[in-house]
């Protein structure tokens, strides 16, 4: 098992200051691989000290040097891949190749994403009216990440504070703490100065609260739950800190008649599938088209059926395990909870799937018949389980779409792609997929509503973790 109880402060791998131990679990085969430690205040108040000492230096370097620095991590970064994307298999059960294709990946297109907005930046502007505007970063930021694309939401937040001149406190999510720790070590490498990156294992209602509390600490970037976010939020109003939240999503994906259906259905279904479902601007409820509705379920049906799941470490397109026991819990209430509201289940269902009785595996589950007010439509399940709900009009689809609290993402099937711009237009949500379009590295993610507040990536992500300064000169005769 491996010893993994230091914390990276200030430059250095170090003790904790009250021992803490927790193991961290395979969710494939329920084994613990890694023994890490949970911090206390103490430790959050030693990296956030770090930090503030070494944000008076860092601050004043120059795009060029942090470029240079930022071009060196990328390079160790590609030089590592593999060790990442094995990894996140072994302690979130992404499978290998999501993992390299997927999970690992993002790790460079935020990182080259963000050089590229780096290079376009201007952090000194001469305005149409004599002013001049000055971009500096804010401070002291504490980064809050969770399990569920783990170096996604690392590299969204440490890049950008460490690309601006901010100096920052990472905590990861302590499922998921040995990405965070590799990247700490390549952070290393690369050179950046002692205390401008720093990071602590250790739990929410601990160490993630003393961040958002810190009064040295000027910015917090969570990424999580609402009902995290929401009390990150009430933590940091203290000393009125600028929050950014990416949070939780219920995301619509409408299906027009018109749609290649053949093309899009199983697409939808795939991508619902992807990382087990657990991603917060995953498809979840799919709405349809009522004279095509019959089709769907059937295509819906059999791309479901030839859904697999299978062990992590080997090499395919099936799905893992969800992450934790807790997660399976969850997940599991709430296919029970479409049971008992009288959805059609399609595909799946409640329990585990045959031969998975070690792990935290679920059955890929699909429920026809849904109705928007039912909670499997209204909650965010994050597992592989979609909902179908059929509609009669585009008013209707529109409406049923953005009865959520939520608004990360929406999707659009049309052969009219005039029609699906309209309807796009007036989705209440930060990101608007139109037949299959990816999001693409550098354009800002997030949400409307209670998806939370900012845009991760490219320019506005740099933008999140910068001030703005005017400067005004006396007119000049
Ligand atoms: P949480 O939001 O609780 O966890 C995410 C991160 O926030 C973890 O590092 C967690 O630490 C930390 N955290 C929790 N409470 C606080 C707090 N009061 N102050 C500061 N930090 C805090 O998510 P869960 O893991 O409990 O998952 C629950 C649900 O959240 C999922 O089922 C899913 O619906 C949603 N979710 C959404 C994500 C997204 O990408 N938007 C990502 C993950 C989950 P700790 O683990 O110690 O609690």
């Amino acid at each position: 098992m491996l010893d993994k109880r230091k914390f990276y402060i200030d430059g250095q791998w170090v003790d904790p200051l009250a021992p803490h131990d927790l193991e961290v679990i395979n969710p494939a085969t329920e084994e613990a691989i890694a023994v890490i430690s949970l911090g206390t205040e103490a430790d959050i108040e030693r990296a956030v000290a770090a930090a503030k000492r070494a944000f008076q230096s860092y601050s004043l370097t120059s795009v060029e040097e942090r470029l240079a620095l930022l071009e060196k991590l990328l390079a160790i970064y590609e030089r590592r891949y593999e060790e990442m994307a094995r990894t996140i298999t072994l302690e979130l059960g992404a499978p290998a190749t999501m993992s390299r294709e997927q999970q690992a990946d993002v790790g460079v297109g935020h990182l080259k994403g963000f050089i590229d907005a780096l290079k376009n930046l201007h952090m000194r502007e001469k305005l149409p009216n004599g002013d001049t505007l000055l971009r500096e970063p804010i401070g002291v930021c504490g980064l809050i990440t969770p399990w569920n694309w783990p170096i996604n939401q690392i590299a969204l937040k440490v890049v950008p504070a460490l690309a601006t001149g901010c100096t920052c406190v990472l905590k990861p999510s302590e499922f998921t703490p040995l990405n965070a720790m590799l990247y700490a070590e390549m952070v290393h490498e690369a050179g950046f100065p002692a205390g401008t990156f720093n990071l602590v294992n250790g739990e929410g209602a601990a160490c993630g609260a003393a961040l958002s509390r810190h009064p040295d600490i000027e910015m917090m970037s969570f990424t999580g739950s609402t009902r995290a976010g929401k009390a990150v939020t009430r933590d940091a109003a203290e000393n009125i800190k600028r929050v950014t939240l990416e949070l939780g999503g219920k995301s619509p994906n409408i299906v027009f008649a018109d749609a290649d259906l053949e093309d899009r259905i199983p697409a939808s279904v795939a991508e619902i599938f992807n990382n087990s479902g657990q991603s917060c601007d995953a498809p979840t409820r799919m709405l349809v088209e009522r004279s095509v509705y019959d089709k769907v379920v059937a295509l819906a049906e059999e791309a479901g059926k030839a859904a697999r799941v299978g062990d992590p470490t080997e090499e395919g397109d099936h799905i893992g395990p969800l992450v934790s026991d807790i997660q399976f819990g969850r997940v599991q209430a709430l296919i029970e909870a479409g049971i008992a509201e009288g959805a059609r289940v399609l595909v799946g269902g409640a329990g585990k799937p045959e031969g998975f009785e070690k792990g935290y595996f679920v059955k890929p589950t699909i429920f026809a018949d849904v109705t928007n007010d039912m909670k499997i439509a209204r909650e965010e399940v994050f597992g592989p389980v979609l909902v179908l709900i059929p509609f009669d009009t585009e008013e209707e689809a529109i409406a049923v779409a953005n009865d959520t609290p939520y608004g990360l993402a929406a999707y659009v099937q049309s052969g009219d792609l005039e029609r699906a711009q309209r309807v796009a237009a007036r989705l209440r949500a930060g990101m608007v997929h139109i037949n299959g379009g990816p999001h693409r590295y550098g354009s800002p993610f997030g949400g409307y509503k209670q998806s939370g507040n900012g845009r991760e990536g490219g320019r506005f992500g740099l933008e999140d973790f910068l001030e703005v300064k005017t400067v005004h000169l006396p007119d000049v005769a």
